[in-house]
């Protein structure tokens, strides 16, 4: 991508070239006339979206983790739609228990596999409420709010070691809220969402990124490996009192004063392998204790309808990803939000500081510190732009 220096004043700085930065650069130039300067510390756009395409194979592989588009919010629809087309590719999951392979998220399917059954839907439910009971009315953390939904047996099998190698926090203190992201279904459907709208970016998440800096002709400009803390650029409009949309770490931002928020990062083991096919599915999860990887990502299946290269059947070549989850210390990726109550009483105290900053708006993942998909992501950026273009 070509990068062009900083010749002329800007109205807005952004920090961090991520779907938020992006999303409000997008609008600030686009319905505000605004020429905005985007900044991100690393040497692409995009942020954790970004996407490459693998130099031996040509496999497009998600840099940061697998990222699958889906949303049931139609602003966001209609907005994304504007810069990118979307393939039809429907999310499904397998996961690995005992042995054993049973189709997620779970779904009459895994139920009647797991108790080697042929419950009807009515019976399932039946079946499952009885082995819930033992959950509070009211679930307060991950592990009572999993019970209730699919009862004891299956909330061993299939979230309590996931959950365990994937937040290294107990389930009492994780929030509800990460379990209700999947569907428990009493039907065969195992679409892994369920929302109205799914797909992949036809060229790639890059494209799609690209061709939203690009619809504003010269106002935006984007300088990649600058850092908004170390920068001295960056520094002298820092000075100047520039309005900032930052969506970096709030914790960072205020120098950790009152302590580091707790994140999970990732460690993602890439391997290129000479055979067709390793696991006949884009996402193997593994929901035991061993291996210690969570899930295997398998890149070519996310793009059926790309038939050349590496993606034709009997090409010999397909490119991996095995999933570590692991605790985030300084310098790794912040990835997962852990949001305890004592990060929750952390994040309030810095939220007090942003609150009375006049020309720093804080966003995003990092921003807010919020486990947000791209479509929360990009609809918060929008309802923010909304408040602000009026003042800006
Ligand atoms: P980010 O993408 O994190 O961008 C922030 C940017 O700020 C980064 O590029 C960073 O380098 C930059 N930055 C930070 N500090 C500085 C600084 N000091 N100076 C300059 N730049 C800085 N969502 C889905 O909808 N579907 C999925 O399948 C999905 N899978 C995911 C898998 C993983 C492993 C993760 C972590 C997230 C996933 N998400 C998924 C969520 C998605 O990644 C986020 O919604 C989205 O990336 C948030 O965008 P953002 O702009 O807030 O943050
Ligand atoms: N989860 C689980 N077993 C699985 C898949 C998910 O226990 O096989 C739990 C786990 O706690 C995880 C959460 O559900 O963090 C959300 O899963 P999702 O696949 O949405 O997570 P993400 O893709 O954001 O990592």
């Amino acid at each position: 991508m070509e990068l062009k220096e900083v010749k002329m004043e800007y109205d807005v700085l952004i920090v961090g070239a991520g779907l938020f930065g992006l999303t409000m650069a997008e609008r600030l130039a686009n319905e505000c006339d605004k020429k905005v300067l985007v900044i991100d510390k690393r040497n692409h756009i995009g942020g954790n979206c970004y996407s490459e395409f693998d130099s031996e194979t040509g496999i497009e592989c998600h840099k940061y983790g697998a990222h699958l588009f889906h949303t049931s919010l139609e602003n966001v629809w209609e907005y994304v739609n504007q810069f990118t087309k979307f393939t039809n590719y429907i999310h499904k999951v397998y996961t690995t228990h005992d042995g054993i392979v049973y189709p997620l998220p779970i779904n009459l399917g895994t139920i009647n596999q797991f108790f080697q059954a042929a419950y009807t839907p009515d019976e399932a439910k039946v079946k499952i409420a009885g082995q819930a009971a033992s959950a509070p009315e009211n679930p307060q953390n991950l592990a009572e709010q999993g019970i209730s939904l699919i009862g004891k047996p299956l909330f061993d099998a299939f979230i309590k070691n996931y959950t365990a190698k994937q937040w290294q926090t107990p389930a009492e203190e994780l929030s509800p809220d990460i379990i209700k992201r999947l569907p428990v279904r009493y039907n065969y459907d195992n679409r892994y969402f369920n929302d109205t709208h799914e797909g992949l970016p036809v060229d790639g998440y890059e494209a799609w990124f690209q061709n939203m800096i690009d619809s504003c002709g010269d106002k935006i400009v984007v300088r990649l490996e600058t850092d908004y803390f170390t920068d001295s650029e960056i520094q002298r409009l820092r000075d100047a009192g520039i309005l900032t949309i930052y969506t970096g770490p709030i914790d960072r931002f205020y120098d950790y004063q009152f302590g580091e928020l707790k994140w999970r990062s990732l460690d993602l083991g890439k391997e290129v392998l000479d055979v067709d096919d390793f696991q006949g599915c884009p996402v193997m999860n593994y929901a035991d204790l061993e291996p210690k990887y969570t899930r295997i990502h398998e890149f070519k299946h996310f793009h059926p309808e790309r038939t050349t290269g590496c993606y034709a059947p009997g090409s010999g070549k397909t490119v991996i990803v095995r999933e570590y989850s692991k605790t985030w210390h300084l310098g790794d990726e912040p990835y997962y939000p852990v949001n305890t109550a004592e990060d929750r009483a952390v994040l309030s105290k810095y939220q007090d500081l942003a609150a009375s900053e006049q020309n720093i708006i804080f966003g995003g993942r990092l921003g807010e510190y919020a486990y947000y998909d791209m479509d929360k992501t990009i609809a918060a950026a929008l309802a923010k732009f909304d408040e602000i273009k009026n003042r800006v």
